[in-house]
């Protein structure tokens, strides 16, 4: 006799999604790494709002404030000093990664997600707007990189218009 046993895997819920927003325009980045740039954009810089609330861990407000200082080429110091804590383990199989000793360790998988995109070069497309009210966080799609930035319409206008007065200015 055969006896099954039937055994329910619930989903592993992200737990990140709780609290940031995914695909907010402008500069939405290709999955994965669109998780990491929406949870920097979770500080709003533009509209002045953080939108983490006393709800999330100290850490996860922690990882994102260091990922957008390495973004900014600060250094990876701080990032560092969280992976000690946060440890991530190879996973081999068709498409070998490095994944979370835990499933439920936000950090360590952002962390992970950070290191495959520096690998495969999509990290470096990651950039801060170059409008220093703005700063949002966006993906550059242009061909060579050369986004400065979130959104012509919004801020790249701005910022020629006030490019063009300082020219004028100095005339
Ligand atoms: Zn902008």
């Amino acid at each position: 006799m055969v006896t099954t046993i039937l055994v329910l895997v619930p989903a592993v819920k992200d737990p990140l999604l709780a609290w940031i927003s995914l695909g907010d325009e402008p500069g939405v980045a290709p999955a994965p790494l669109e998780r990491v740039r929406a949870l920097l954009n979770t500080d709003d810089r533009f509209h002045g709002i953080e939108h983490l609330g006393p709800e999330v861990p100290r850490e996860v407000v922690g990882v994102r404030d260091a990922l957008r200082a390495h973004l900014l080429d600060e250094g990876p110091a701080e990032l560092d000093a969280l992976a000690t804590s946060h440890p991530v383990v190879v996973a081999l199989g068709a498409e070998p990664r490095l994944v979370p000793l835990s499933a439920t360790d936000v950090v360590a998988g952002l962390l992970a997600e950070v290191y495959e995109a520096q690998r495969d070069g999509s990290w470096q497309r990651l950039k801060a707007c170059a409008n220093p009210d703005c700063q949002w966080i966006y993906y550059d799609a242009s061909r060579n990189r050369s986004g400065r930035w979130c959104s012509m319409g919004e801020c790249g206008d701005v910022m020629k218009a006030r490019a063009y007065r300082e020219r004028g200015r100095r005339a």
